[in-house]
């Protein structure tokens, strides 16, 4: 895989971080779902109004250096996803350490990691080319955009370029 800038992920342009499924580490240090020296086995669960999002299988390797954690699940119900997740440990000067992800695409140390709609990876939000909604320009036609592209199997990004022609 290139570096982050070096490939877009088809549909993901124009998402927002809020539009994806997150990976916190400090959240998963904190929850005690992993803990330094140790390897765990869980499953990661996202819900909204109360209602199951996705789910994923994680088999945590903080005792081996390099630590991991092992990501698997089934995409689109048909695809076997099976991949690392380096992670990489600081030390701040409030003494103490920090664990980072390495992010599988392009290895830069994020404290979350993504998984936009139509990506079947969780990347930095550099890679899944997101933003957040404060920063979006106008985007109330995103709808329409999303509909066209669906219909007509093209990326979302190339549906809006094809109509910003006819306006
Ligand atoms: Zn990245």
């Amino acid at each position: 895989m290139g570096g982050c800038g070096s490939g877009r992920y088809a549909d993901t342009f124009n998402y927002t971080v809020e539009d994806c499924l997150d990976i916190d580490i400090s959240l998963m240090i904190r929850r005690r779902w992993l803990s330094p020296g140790c390897n765990s086995t869980g499953t990661l669960r996202w819900t909204r109004n109360k209602e199951e999002t996705g789910s994923i299988g994680y088999k945590a390797r903080l005792g081996f250096n390099p630590a991991y954690i092992g990501l698997f699940y089934t995409w689109k119900k048909t695809e076997e996803l099976d991949y690392k997740v380096f992670l990489t440990k600081t030390y701040p000067n409030y003494g103490g350490f920090r664990y980072w992800f390495s992010c599988p695409s392009c290895g830069k140390c994020v404290r979350k990691l993504y998984s936009a709609p139509g990506s079947g990876y969780f990347f930095c939000r550099t890679c899944q080319n997101l933003t957040y909604t404060s920063c979006r320009e106008s985007h109330q036609f995103d709808t329409l955009f999303a509909r066209i592209a669906f219909d007509t199997g093209l990326p979302i990004y190339a549906a809006k370029e094809a109509l910003k022609r006819l306006f």
